[in-house]
């Protein structure tokens, strides 16, 4: 049995929608079917979450949000009308739809989780309407039907282990679909709860998991996953086939055709990926798979860039040798519920690498003078412009040289090194650069080995 995962650019219009509805179909393995809310249409577009999140907050300020309401109805409308399904098969949705600002939340946080999951869970309504429509025994099943529980915040989720034992008692005819709103589950005390932006991929991979599905199969609207940004490289070659750990690393660092949470329920079940092209399904996309057996065929698999990172440098002189600075340095950080990425030092100095959007202006000024008050560093330093590149690749493994000849040609371009990291898994090299030398990085390197397909 597969689970298949359907991105909202794969379902944004009743074009796409039939698409998604042939691949569906051509596979009778394609039981349970995990949608996203319908995405952008063309690139200014707006996603129809982002609609819900409008329709959220307008909701709250006035009552005057018929508007945002109507526009987010026509989304589901004009995929409807695409399949000739009769108007008044919409009625629930748009039921649904308008009793959202008139529902109770424990707060607004509840409140917009649960505005913004009904992209998804209205949008799964409505495919399995079409396919029963089209005389496809299709059903839809939402989190609070299967136990689909989740903990943490209520807009930045974590699936709870009670879901698996849960998931064990979905029944599905072989001859029936499953249709499942992603993005979302339910708390413990009954309330939706989103996971964060993209978490579609994380509730596909969590069903498959839970049901012990053969294949995770993701349809995106991408041919494969590139061995870098084609945005900066121009026709990068695809990656066939990587492991799991290398699609993490790559994942964090940009890569974003996959979500990098979604990863931890595959591995946990040991279930493949495939992510595909909705618009090609044909052709055979990235498969991601368990690390036992993979032989590698390339040194480096790929290259993430990621320019969402500032540091702070603090340095004291014998910092080595005195006991106490890094703990009093993290009580900080705890303090303030700020977490760090990386934290490379040396025998006088420390670098703290943070993902940008931990941080705000405010934030920054406070934890410095706590730095500077507790700890009383000789040299603080706050570094804006940072970015990381990593270099992934299971055949990085007792590769002797390759330090060096990744170094020696960014040298030779004048590019300063900030930071060069490298895990004991050796299959990854983390290089911090300054924010405007980061394309060349990628580029570069890029040139020097995936391009020549080195070995
Ligand atoms: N619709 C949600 C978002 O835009 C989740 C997803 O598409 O995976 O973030």
């Amino acid at each position: 049995m597969k689970v298949v995962k359907f991105g909202g650019s794969s379902l944004a219009s009743g074009n796409s929608v039939d698409k998604a509805l042939s691949i569906i179909n051509a596979d009778p393995e394609r039981r349970v079917v995990v949608v996203s809310a319908p995405g952008k249409r063309t690139e200014d577009d707006i996603k129809v979450t982002d609609l819900m999140i409008t329709y959220a907050y307008m909701s709250l300020r006035s009552n005057n949000y018929q508007d945002i309401a109507t526009r987010i109805f026509k989304r589901y409308e004009l995929i409807a009308q695409y399949f000739e399904l009769p108007e008044a098969e919409l009625e629930d949705i748009k039921q649904l739809l308008l009793t959202l600002p008139k529902l109770s939340y424990p707060n607004n946080d509840y409140r917009m989780a649960t505005f913004k999951a009904h992209g998804e869970r209205l949008n799964a309504i409505l495919i399995a309407k079409i396919l029963n429509h089209q005389g496809i025994k299709a059903r839809f099943l939402e989190p609070k039907d299967v136990g689909l529980i989740v903990t943490g915040t209520s807009n930045n989720a974590e699936v709870n282990p009670e879901t698996y034992v849960n998931l064990k008692r979905i029944k599905a005819a072989k001859d029936e679909k499953i249709i499942f709103p992603g993005f979302y589950g339910i708390t413990p005390s009954g309330h939706i709860a989103t996971f964060s932006r993209g978490g579609s991929d994380i509730t596909g991979a969590i069903l498959a998991r839970g049901l012990n599905a053969d294949l995770y199969e993701n349809f995106t609207d991408v041919d494969a996953i590139f061995s870098a940004n084609p945005h900066i490289v121009d026709q990068p070659k695809p990656i066939k086939r990587m492991t799991y750990q290398e699609m993490r690393e790559l994942s964090y660092a940009g890569f974003s055709v996959f979500h990098d949470e979604a990863l931890i329920p595959a591995i946990q079940g040991e279930i493949p990926v495939n992510v595909k092209n909705t618009n090609a399904p044909e052709k055979p996309g990235t498969m991601i798979v368990p690390e036992d057996g993979f032989i590698p065929k390339h040194t480096i698999t790929g290259i993430a860039g990621g320019k969402n990172f500032a540091a702070l440098y603090l340095r004291k002189y014998m910092l080595n040798k005195g006991a106490g600075f890094t703990l009093k340095l993290m009580e900080i950080l705890q303090k303030h519920h700020v977490s760090y990425e990386h934290m490379p030092s040396g025998i006088d100095d420390i670098t703290i690498i943070f993902k940008k959007d931990v941080l705000t202006d405010q934030l920054i000024d406070v934890i410095c003078n706590e730095i500077q008050t507790s700890l009383n560093p000789d040299q603080m330093q706050w570094i804006d412009d940072y970015a990381i590149t990593m270099v992934v690749g299971e055949g990085m493994k007792d590769k002797l040289t390759l330090c060096a000849s990744l170094l020696y040609p960014l040298g030779k371009k004048n590019i300063s090194i900030q930071m060069i990291n490298q895990g004991a898994s050796q299959i990854s090299i983390m290089i911090g650069t300054r924010r405007q030398d980061e394309e060349v990085v990628i580029k570069t390197i890029y040139d020097n080995f995936i391009a020549q397909d080195k070995i």
